[in-house]
């Protein structure tokens, strides 16, 4: 059998949160961690959490798994487990359960980290797409539109390769040390790469502005180099670069 932890706390109810502990079957381990979540919510219809389209390309069901924020319809229950210890005795108690238990018979499902919770592995990502609404993420061009299409050449295009896959599904700006500290200042990695993606279009006639926009302390310069956003982005993107690159242009065209 394989142990499940899973988050819960409805605010309407609960004082304060709790870790709700279930089995399944072993031969969950040939499936995703959203497998688990679907079988265990026929079993427990109250536990919360939010997907879609189960492919890694709504972005809807970031949670954190064993530590490590990601996209439960593309995390494999084999790969999640993969053998590291970690039930140590002084994170549960004498009396749990899952003393002595290898981290390859346990699945630990938390809400993502540095966002309010809404109820149990739903978070409030209200001010993640307020701070996405800032850096304007859509083409800005006003000069008179051609009869067919704003063309671009092949080189033009492959610039935008590594940032418009993103699906702004949170992992990495709710994975950033840096985030957390200044939410309200620091736009955070997921935030940024959109940001680049706007700022290198050969299309986009706002650069100036967009550069302007977030020349300033916090916005961009808070970034520690921490890397978690890279190494937790589900879709292989490297947001600390676009991150570099913005503060190199601005170092070198900002004010
Ligand atoms: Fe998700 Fe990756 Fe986009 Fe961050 S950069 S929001 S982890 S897809």
């Amino acid at each position: 059998m394989i142990h499940v932890e899973v988050y819960r706390y409805n605010p309407a109810v609960d004082t304060e949160p709790r870790m709700e502990m279930y089995e399944v079957e072993d031969s969950f381990r040939q499936r995703m961690v959203l497998d688990v979540l679907e079988h265990l919510k026929e079993r427990d219809p109250g536990i919360a959490y939010r997907r879609s389209c189960r492919e890694g390309v709504c972005g809807s069901d970031g949670m954190n798994i064993n530590g490590q924020n990601a996209l439960a319809c593309v995390a494999p229950v084999s790969e999640v487990l993969a053998g590291i210890w970690v039930a140590q005795k002084s994170n549960y108690g004498s009396g749990s359960p899952l003393v002595g238990k290898k981290a390859a018979e346990r699945l630990v499902i938390r809400p993502l980290t540095g966002m309010p919770v809404i109820r149990d592995l739903v978070v409030d990502q209200t001010l993640f797409f307020d701070q996405y609404r800032h850096i304007k993420p859509w083409l800005i061009n006003d000069d008179p539109p051609p009869t067919a299409e704003r063309l671009q050449s092949p080189e033009e295009r492959a610039r935008l390769d590594g940032l418009y896959e993103c699906i702004l599904c949170g992992c990495c700006t709710s994975g950033c040390p840096s985030w957390w500290w200044n939410p309200d200042k620091y736009l955070g990695p997921a935030v940024l790469l959109q940001a680049q993606r706007f700022l290198i279009d050969s299309r986009d006639t706002a650069t100036a502005d967009r550069l302007t926009a977030l020349d300033d302390q916090f916005s961009v310069f808070r970034c520690r180099d921490i890397q978690n956003c890279t190494t937790v982005c589900p879709k292989g993107l490297n947001p600390m670069k676009a991150i570099s690159d913005i503060r190199r242009r601005l170092l070198q065209e900002g004010t």
